[in-house]
């Protein structure tokens, strides 16, 4: 975070937060988060919102999100999320943006600028807050790990509560193994399983259960991929062709990019999928020494150190290209250090 700060980043922010002296008076209150949410956008959403749901009863609780991959059905009130965004924008007396900068809201952002009171939880060391309260913790695994602490009396969980903020938190995790795993992030999840409800096989329908057409495309671009700067990176793309013969959505790409990261020798691992012609959505991985969160905001995007991401425009060979010299400059510096 300190070389961030040197950066010329400004974080404004609380260092602690209850979330229900924040909202406590509001009459309606919208939670949002990210484009495209993944499963702790998903879990840190569900989990605030059925959280705030008992505990303001007196106020209209919204979650809005795009619609979630099936996989997280488990979750309790999945179903109540609102997906389709009016163009005639509602008025929150507070609006609670989890996971994300507002840029990245897609359509909920309008309704997240036009609330009375806006609140942004987060862990992303690329977002320095677009809240008039921040609480945003690079430190933390999770925003669901974020929204276990905003959550001051814990007698007021419940097992379906806890049941979406463990998801979220397994999932950026990757079932708490990543570098972000911390202490903190165990006695959570600890108490979190505490509640009993069944962990091994939700991490196992949510996490690692793949279709038959992911393993396929899993498959396929683990063998198109490219290793390159003498086994320092490991970059593979899927086309908009590719996508449509396997008939496979954004969602059913999760996890290839983890995969290229664990190629023994790798430091950097990237995936692209293309999203349009001439435009592609870029993941970047890290095993520590290339900060990959500084290559995709030099590219307009943002992340973690080891897991960050980019929309980026031309051809393959020319993101590639791009890339590549800022992971190298970046190899060279640390070669030096
Ligand atoms: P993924 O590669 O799994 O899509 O994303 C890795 C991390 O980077 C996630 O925490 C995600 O929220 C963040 N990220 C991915 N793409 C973007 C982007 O275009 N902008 C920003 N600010 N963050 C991104
Ligand atoms: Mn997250």
């Amino acid at each position: 975070m300190m070389q961030y700060r040197k950066q010329g980043l400004r974080y404004a922010g609380v260092k602690s937060m209850n979330i229900y002296e924040e909202v406590k008076d509001a009459g309606s209150i919208g939670i949002g988060g990210h484009i495209r949410p993944d499963g702790d956008c998903i879990g840190a959403s569900m989990g605030l919102y059925l959280y705030l749901k008992k505990v303001c009863p007196q106020a209209r609780v919204r979650v809005m999100l795009e619609e979630p991959p099936a996989v997280f059905s488990c979750i309790s009130g999945l179903d109540e999320i609102q997906t389709d965004f009016a163009s005639d924008v509602e008025k929150f007396d507070v609006f609670i943006a989890l996971d994300t900068v507002k840029e990245r809201m897609g359509e909920g952002e309008k309704y997240f600028c036009a609330a009375g009171k806006k609140i942004n939880i987060d862990h992303h060391v690329s977002n320095t807050g677009c809240g008039d309260v921040n609480y945003i913790m690079p430190e933390a695994s999770s925003t669901s790990e974020l929204v276990y602490e905003v959550i001051g009396d814990k007698s007021l969980l419940d097992e379906e509560i806890a049941k979406a903020l463990y998801i979220g938190i397994v999932h950026d995790t990757g079932v708490f193994r990543y570098s972000n795993t911390s202490p903190k992030t165990l006695r959570a999840a600890a108490e979190l399983i505490s509640y009993g409800f069944d962990f091994s096989r939700l991490i196992d329908e949510t996490f690692y259960e793949k279709t038959y057409v992911q393993n396929q495309i899993l498959g396929r671009a683990l063998l198109e991929s490219i290793i390159f700067m003498d086994g320092k990176c490991v970059v593979s793309m899927v086309d908009k062709k590719t996508m449509g013969f396997y008939r496979a959505d954004s969602h059913d790409l999760d996890g290839i990019v983890n995969q290229l990261r664990l190629t023994k020798g790798v430091e950097c691992a990237i995936f692209m999928y293309q999203t349009d012609v001439l435009k592609y959505k870029v993941s970047l991985r890290s095993n520590g020494k290339v900060d990959v969160a500084k290559v995709a905001m030099f590219f307009g995007g943002g992340g973690h150190v080891r897991a960050a991401g980019a929309d980026m425009q031309g051809t393959f060979h020319d993101i590639v290209n791009n890339l590549s010299a800022q992971i190298d400059a970046q190899l060279k510096t640390e070669k030096k250090a």
